[in-house]
């Protein structure tokens, strides 16, 4: 049998580059030069990082000089984190590790809030852990979950934190370039964006504020980004990203519109095929790109090495370490019974995304049910 060509429905764990970003990577890397060299070669490396800057901004609607370029969303939430005077921190329960695991090495108190069945933050939660926390507090909510797709309320969840004195710090990493993100108007005072979830390089991403705030550099040396992230600057990577940002923003509505219909057309058909299937966070605001769900009887272990087998990428929708799937956080929170979550599987579609790769995962998905090259479940 000739392999077909491969499917690539993992948009959430990077997204596929598009080619203008290598073009723009490459052309960065041929130029050469240091961004804060003076000479000929210097200049262009920074007029570079500059208008990468104006086009990050641009995509979130923020002020080009509070651009804080970084190595990624992680160094990004890290900074946020670390970075504020906070007295307590406040978080979500489904966040993603990068700013979970910093916030409960800063602040062993940190207050962690419950979501409910649809994955939506306690509201009340959050009122109450502010109204006893220590001044002031920073509250860490992502805007977009990288499992479920489920958007949080942030314009209500800025008011209830700056009622109470508090900063609130959003994940942006995977809203940006798939909804429409807007800092006047998100209540965030700082969000952090990751260049590869939106067709960027990996390994580059921004921590962008919404006004200037005092926010204590965790790398220190030769006072790049104006003293808020020493380290010469990856301008190739930068360049990509800014390249990604500009075609994220300019082709977001249009896409978000089409990869919305694939995923609802994969749920929808998902759904009948098998009765037993169940799509997770679907009854809330959601990513257009993002469909949680899980197969009766196969762990999700099982099914993304099938699908793969069929040259379909996927992701478990649960942690996976040193080969051992365990249920995931955001579920478990979201209620899931673990037995449950451990057979979520993630699909997310992008720009590259078609029908036809709909029909293969849904064709696929049949015969990996119905137990065809089936592999016994993991114990
Ligand atoms: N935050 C969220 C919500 C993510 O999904 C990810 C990546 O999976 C990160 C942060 C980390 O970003 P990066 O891979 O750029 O370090």
């Amino acid at each position: 049998m000739t392999a077909a060509t491969p499917v690539y429905l993992d948009y959430n764990a990077t997204g596929r580059v598009r080619p203008a970003v290598i073009e723009a990577v490459a052309e960065a890397m041929r130029q050469g030069g240091n961004a804060s060299s003076i000479h000929h070669f210097g200049r262009i490396a920074r007029k570079k990082v500059e208008d990468a800057r104006e086009q990050v901004a641009a995509l979130v609607g923020a002020r080009p000089e509070l651009v804080v370029f970084t190595g990624g969303g992680t160094e990004a939430d890290n900074l946020a984190i670390r970075g504020l005077p906070a007295k307590r921190l406040i978080v979500s329960a489904i966040e993603h590790g990068a700013v979970l695991a910093p916030a409960l090495l800063h602040d062993p108190k940190a207050v962690i809030l419950p979501v409910d069945g649809a994955g939506a933050i306690d509201l009340p939660a959050l009122e109450a852990a502010l109204a006893s926390a220590p001044r002031p507090a920073l509250v860490s909510v992502m805007y977009a979950n990288n499992e479920t797709g489920v958007l949080q309320p942030m314009p209500r969840i800025g008011e209830i934190a700056h009622r109470h004195g508090a900063w609130l710090h959003s994940d942006c990493v995977q809203a940006a370039g798939k909804v429409p993100l807007d800092l006047g108007t998100l209540g965030a005072d700082l969000i952090s964006l990751s260049a590869h979830k939106l067709g960027g390089p990996q390994g580059v991403g921004a921590l962008v504020l919404a006004a200037d705030l005092d926010l204590a550099a965790q790398n220190v040396g030769g006072g790049q980004e104006r003293g808020r992230r020493s380290g010469t600057e990856n301008v190739p990577g930068i360049a990509g990203f800014g390249v990604a940002a500009a075609l994220a923003k300019a082709e977001l509505p249009a896409l978000a519109e089409r990869v919305g219909r694939l995923r609802d057309d994969l749920e929808r058909r998902v759904l009948a095929a098998s009765p037993g299937a169940r799509v997770y966070g679907r009854q809330a605001p959601r990513l257009p790109n993002t469909s949680s769900l899980s197969m009766p009887g196969r762990n999700a272990d099982v099914q993304v090495m099938a699908f793969d087998l069929v040259g379909i990428a996927i992701s478990a929708g649960a942690a996976c370490s040193s080969g051992k799937v365990s249920a995931s956080h955001v579920l478990a929170a979201m209620g899931i019974e673990d037995d449950e979550a451990k057979r979520a599987i993630r699909v997310s579609l992008g720009w590259q995304s078609s029908a036809g790769d709909v029909d293969r995962f849904l064709t696929a998905w049949q015969a990996i049910e119905a137990g065809c090259g089936r592999q016994p479940d993991a114990a």
